[in-house]
């Protein structure tokens, strides 16, 4: 990725209307919708997408546009970059194109960005993405993650850039260790230049809530878009079964959908709306500058949709307001996983902003075995400068010691001695968002994120500003592809 970014650019205009809201604190409205599969017929595909943004651009209540998300939907899918194509060009600065790392090579990052500069789309999220569908951990393994952060760090030096990056983080973490990679792994992306924040979508208003007063704490007042996925009986599955890494349904929520599908599938249709409604104007007043929804596939859903989020947000106007009919629809449920859940403050969500009274909750960390210090020392020992030695250099030592499975550079002095091989998207500068509520590799739910012992090892070296400062450059690896 050290290559420099060709950008070849028809569009001389500096205009940014998503750009222009974000920093006139203007609240707005992402309908996110997938790049369809390659089976589509692109005629078909463009007459859709079409009538899709006339319905969004033509809504009056507030600012509305699109997000189009890259290889979520679908494993062999028209890439944003080409199909952007299709929108109208005079208002492609209104909408926001995601862009997958997974099975994507440096080189092709670079040629989707060349795409995009050249069709006048600006606003980008790279993102690393999760695993297919139907692939194990082996046959990942063999797949090029090109990570996001990267990708920033390229556009952030790339003289010019024309372009206006956005970047994502998952804060339903219930995992102290867990949640902070997430956080220190955003300041990483802010730091090398992305200018918004995507929100993973989840129904803990008290977790939406701490992102933004961590955020606050450590006065990175970035603008912040919350995720909200319109329900069907069919998403759930979806996420029950795990077809979306990183997404969860708590117990008690999951029982009220339960229970909401057993009347009718319009109850259940109207139970959604309304608690997506509610989610919008609380994230309002919890401080984000927009949402993006998930769900809201046709014009018609557009039309109904924006205009629940406006009447919600017209009539909930106060905090007080908004958190007492939330907590009597929700009736209380749980929303976190399990007992002991971890949540960086206390008195979440009794007020709207961060002010003097809340504190950061303390945890308890999990000690490191003498037996995995003695493994830290030795390793610290054997390969102080391996980042700077070629990496076939004691490959055998690495080997025994360090699990080291052979790739092009090694990264082991910046990993805290964790060989970032052994994440199975082979990610070094932080975790993706796909871990499971307790932890657990998105790809292997018997192994921890290599990331927790990443922070484990770095908390006890009293070393964990590294974690958010250090950009650990990528391996060179241009491997097989989709
Ligand atoms: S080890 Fe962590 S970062 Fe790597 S794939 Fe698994 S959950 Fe994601």
């Amino acid at each position: 990725m050290n290559d420099a970014l060709q950008l070849e650019m028809n569009f001389g205009t500096s205009a940014n209307r998503w750009r222009e809201c974000l920093n006139n604190g203007i609240f707005s409205l992402l309908i996110e919708h997938s790049a369809p599969g390659r089976d589509t017929d692109p005629g078909a595909a463009s007459e859709r997408l079409a009538a899709l943004e006339y319905a969004v651009l033509s809504r009056t209540e507030l600012p509305c546009s699109l997000a189009i998300t890259d290889r979520y939907s679908f494993t062999d899918c028209w890439r944003t970059a080409e199909y952007a194509a299709a929108l109208a060009p005079e208002m492609r600065d209104r909408h926001v194109l995601y862009l997958s790392g997974r099975g994507t090579t440096p080189q092709e990052m670079r040629e989707l960005l060349s795409l995009c500069a050249s069709a006048g789309v600006f606003n980008v999220v790279p993102v690393t993405g999760d695993r297919f569908p139907d692939e194990d951990e082996r046959a990942t393994r063999q797949r090029c993650f090109t990570e996001d952060v990267h990708v920033l760090k390229q556009l952030q030096e790339t003289e010019h850039s024309p372009f206006f990056p956005g970047c994502v983080v998952n804060p339903f973490k219930y995992k102290p260790y867990d949640m902070f990679m997430q956080y220190f792994k955003l300041i990483k992306k802010l730091n090398c230049g992305a200018n918004f924040i995507m929100v993973q979508a989840g129904w803990d208003m008290a977790k939406l809530q701490a992102l933004r007063w961590y955020l606050s704490y450590r006065n990175l007042e970035y603008p912040t878009i919350a995720r909200l996925i319109l329900l069907t009986p069919e998403r759930m599955d979806k996420i029950l079964n795990g077809a979306w890494p990183g997404i969860h349904i708590s117990n008690d929520l999951q029982n009220s959908l339960r229970k909401e599908l057993s009347y009718s599938a319009k109850q259940f249709e109207a139970a959604q709306w309304q608690r997506l409604a509610l989610q919008a104007a609380g994230c309002r007043l919890l401080g984000y500058s927009g949402i993006q929804l998930a769900g809201v596939d046709t014009p018609d859903k557009v039309k109904i949709a924006v205009r629940r989020v406006s009447e919600a947000l017209r009539e909930y106007s106060s905090f007080e307001h908004w958190i007492t009919e939330y907590q009597s629809y929700m009736a209380r449920a749980e929303m976190a996983p399990f007992t002991n859940s971890f949540y960086l403050f206390d008195q979440l969500l009794t007020r709207p902003y961060l002010d003097n009274t809340p504190r950061l909750l303390n945890f308890s960390r999990p000690e490191l075995s003498g037996r995995e210090r003695l493994g830290y020392h030795l390793r610290r020992f054997l390969f102080p400068s391996a980042d700077r030695q070629p990496a076939g250099d004691r490959r055998l030592l690495k080997k025994l010691f360090a699990g080291c499975s052979g790739c092009r550079r090694c990264r082991l002095p910046q990993t805290f001695f964790v060989c970032p091989e052994r994440c199975p998207k082979r990610l070094s500068n932080g975790p993706c968002g796909g871990s499971t509520p307790r932890g657990m590799c998105e790809l292997n739910p018997h192994q921890e994120c290599i990331f927790s012992r990443v922070m484990a090892y770095a908390e006890w070296q009293q070393a964990l500003n590294v974690l958010e400062e250090q950009y650990i450059e990528m391996p060179f690896q241009e491997k097989t592809q989709s």
